[in-house]
């Protein structure tokens, strides 16, 4: 343990709690010991102080205890001739200093508004969650915090792009000689968001806590861990160390700040943060050779490692931290990966643009036998792109065709379904919608860089044969661009997805002897596992019972398992005997039943991902649900994060249920309380959304007088008025047999 790494380190923990204080006190004072404190949108407080301390803070008067604690925390200060052989000593101190941090982050929330111009401040409940999913499937294989600025802009824009094309998402806190990364970045173009897998907390070091208020609650959302005591406490940090990826990139030297000792190159703060991020197994890499710290204990690998040069930082980070990383091959000339794939092209960027509004597009994956397809055949039937005029919009459709041993034809719309992503994945290229509603544009950039229509052909054909391997073994792909051509051919198009959608539609549970396990989130939420049935799909809403098949035909030891039904026992709460049997294993004994189709009794269990949640309304007799793109307050009193803080975790909750969007138009919707009669609110955006798919499932029920009867946040907020609204409209879940 380096002596200057631990007076830093403490000196700056005493420095971080001083400043906490000082802030507190100038705070409480202006707004007396009784004000509100809360970071926006959570249901875990402060979450640092929850982790640490089982603190439910809520007040100003509360941070005094949470200060006490970091005081408590400090370590005396070593003089220069002391050596300190162990952490110990520094790493309460890292923890003082995140306690003081997060005091400081939220004050900021007191005292005005700290998310301004690139700055995002904390990361809320739902926006954790979103990501927690790609965490989860694997496709985010972890997290770096960055500290400081590089040398040069063009070496922030090569890294990050690096980080990118290797799926790992970024945060950013602190600066160098006041300069940030995100500045830096901001100053070149770089689209930064959560889409783009590049978060810009804020300009100080102190905003370095919300990466650590997102670890800890990464493990309370998704591994189940019960905030509360040390033991949770501790339990909480290894569910880091162990399953979140995570490490500290401590970049520049901070030449003029002040007070630094002789040879000290990076700031107290800084040491003092990154010993705090120590505690949770993350390690510390940085350009400038600040002293290391090797042995290991509680990193899985060194604790700090410095003097890497920019260039190899990446690599060297990945084995650091001992990243599984897959960077893809594919032969196009811009780079490509999970991070680029939300990132949108905007009107003044773009090169050219197909479909949306403006012309027929369409994607369609179609199987064909061996003899039909010519592996890795690309065709462009129609204008090339160095033959269109910059920002028009121009006819397109892409039609991939595969052959493969063990394909089968019901796999045609699972493949199809990831265009998509495949296609977004590349930089400079936004795709949106499926089907013949896509929309996509190449940029002015990717187009410089040679991009052309054909690489649309390039990226499919690579990365079907590389997810799909086990099913597909040719892939062939034709794309048009020619008016007349993609006119005609939308309409053959129309009528497959009409066939496809025709054979979904009647598939009933009944039909099928088999039954799809998906225990993917186990990786997070150790006793979850969801049954996947035709008419009740994963509660992420990304495996319908017909994906869960795919998948077990790809990799039968995989994540997907089919599982026999066994006898009925309960048809109408969906309840039969293998399933039970199956469940008690694969939960860890944890449960001994579930009911796929009913919320009160035994209902299906929740990891953390859920679409929606659907909530007895006791006062109305009936069931809400609300999906996780909603703020605001629902009528039972809590918003979607402080529910899906109950609902997680793997536990059976009566009353409460993780959903997909797309049960809720399913004939076997909680068809064990009286199905869709019972819902009576909903949030205004997910009834909009899935009224296409309700109104025609109602009418089939005789209730198609119902729909407009169900509320929402614009009707009603309070149990009350929802009750008024429901007796004016007639709803008739009042009339329905008591829920308890
Ligand atoms: Fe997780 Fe269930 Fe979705 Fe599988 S189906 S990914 S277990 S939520
Ligand atoms: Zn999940």
């Amino acid at each position: 343990m380096s002596k200057i790494i631990a007076t830093a380190a403490i000196r700056g923990a005493h420095a971080m709690v001083a400043r906490a204080e000082e802030d507190l006190q100038k705070t409480i004072k202006a707004k007396g010991k009784d004000a509100q404190v809360a970071y926006p949108n959570t249901a875990y407080y402060l979450p640092i102080m929850l982790l640490f301390m089982g603190q439910k803070v809520q007040k100003l008067g509360d941070l005094e205890e949470s200060l006490q604690e970091a005081k408590s925390l400090l370590g005396r200060i070593p003089d220069n001739e002391l050596w300190l052989p162990y952490l110990g000593e520094t790493l309460d101190s890292g923890v003082a200093t995140l306690i003081a941090e997060e005091i400081i982050e939220s004050l900021k929330y007191v005292n005005g508004n700290p998310v301004e111009g690139i700055w995002l401040g904390f990361t809320p409940d739902n926006i954790l969650r979103q990501q927690g999913i790609k965490l989860v499937d694997g496709r985010m294989p972890g997290f770096v915090a960055i500290a400081g600025c590089t040398k040069k802009n063009s070496e922030a824009v090569d890294l990050i792009q690096g980080f990118q094309a290797r799926n790992i998402l970024v945060f950013m806190a602190g600066n160098t000689n006041g300069k940030a990364i995100a500045e830096q970045l901001a100053e070149e173009g770089v689209e930064m968001n959560w889409d783009t897998f590049t978060v810009p907390y804020g300009k100080e070091i102190t905003a370095a806590i919300h990466a650590l208020n997102f670890a800890a609650r990464s493990a309370m959302t998704f591994g189940g861990v019960e905030p509360g005591d040390m033991k949770a406490a501790r339990e909480i940090l290894l569910y880091n160390k162990e399953r979140v990826h995570a490490f500290v990139m401590a970049l520049g030297a901070d030449s003029k700040a002040k007070g630094l000792d002789d040879g000290q190159l990076i700031t107290d703060e800084k040491y003092a943060t990154a010993a705090g991020a120590i505690n949770f197994g993350f390690p510390v890499i940085a350009d400038v050779p600040i002293p290391e710290i090797h042995p290991t204990g509680i990193c899985t690998y060194e604790h700090v490692i410095s003097g890497i040069k920019i260039e190899e930082i990446i690599s060297r980070a990945i084995e650091l931290r001992g990243l599984t990383i897959k960077i893809e091959e594919i032969p196009i000339p811009v780079p490509y990966g999970a991070g680029f794939e939300g990132e949108r092209v905007r009107k003044e960027d773009m090169h050219v643009q197909f479909g949306g509004k403006y012309t027929d597009a369409f994607e369609l994956l179609r199987m064909k036998t061996l003899e039909e397809v010519e592996d890795g055949k690309i065709e462009v039937i129609g204008p090339e792109i160095d033959e269109m005029k910059q920002g028009e919009a121009y006819p397109l459709a892409i039609t991939v065709e595969v052959a493969g041993r063990e394909f089968q034809e019901d796999f045609e719309s699972v493949l199809e379904r990831r265009i998509h992503e495949f296609i977004s994945c590349a930089h400079g290229i936004f795709h949106m919608g499926q089907r013949s509603i896509i929309w996509v544009r190449i940029s002015k950039e990717a187009a410089e860089k040679g991009f052309k229509v054909k690489d649309f052909g390039e990226i499919l054909v690579a990365k079907f044969h590389d997810e799909f391997s086990k099913i597909v073994d040719r892939v062939q792909v034709k794309i048009y661009t020619d008016k007349a051509k993609v006119a005609e051919l939308v309409n053959t198009a129309k009528e497959v997805y009409n066939h496809r959608d025709d054979k979904v539609g009647a598939m009933t549970d009944e039909d099928v002897e088999e039954y799809y396990s998906c225990t993917l989130c186990q990786s997070y939420a150790p006793n979850h596992v969801c049954i996947v049935t035709p008419q009740r799909l994963g509660l992420c809403g990304a495996y319908t019972w017909l994906d869960c098949k795919a998948s077990h035909q790809i990799d039968e030891h995989g994540p997907n398992e089919p599982v026999k039904k066994g006898d009925v026992i309960d048809a109408n709460k969906g309840q039969w005997s293998n399933i039970n049997a199956y469940i008690d294993v694969k939960s860890n004994g944890n449960l001994k039943k579930f009911n796929a189709y009913s919320i009160m009794e035994e209902p299906m269990t929740s990891c953390g991902c859920f679409e929606c949640i659907a909530a007895v309304v006791p006062e109305a007799n009936g069931i809400m649900i609300v999906d996780r793109d909603f703020t605001g307050m629902t009528p039972i009193g809590m918003t979607f994060s402080s529910l899906a803080g109950q609902v997680g975790g793997g536990q059976q909750i009566p009353g409460f249920t993780g959903i997909g969007k797309l049960y809720i138009s399913s004939p076997k919707f909680i068809s064990g309380e009286g199905g869709h009669k019972r819902i009576v609110w909903m949030t205004k955006q997910l009834k909009d959304e899935v009224a296409e798919r309700m109104r025609p499932q109602l009418e089939v029920e005789g209730l198609s007088d119902l729909w407009d009867k169900i509320a929402t946040e614009e009707d009603a907020e309070m149990p009350d008025q929802l009750v008024e609204y429901l007796t004016k409209v007639g709803h008739p879940a009042l009339e329905m047999e008591s829920l308890f």
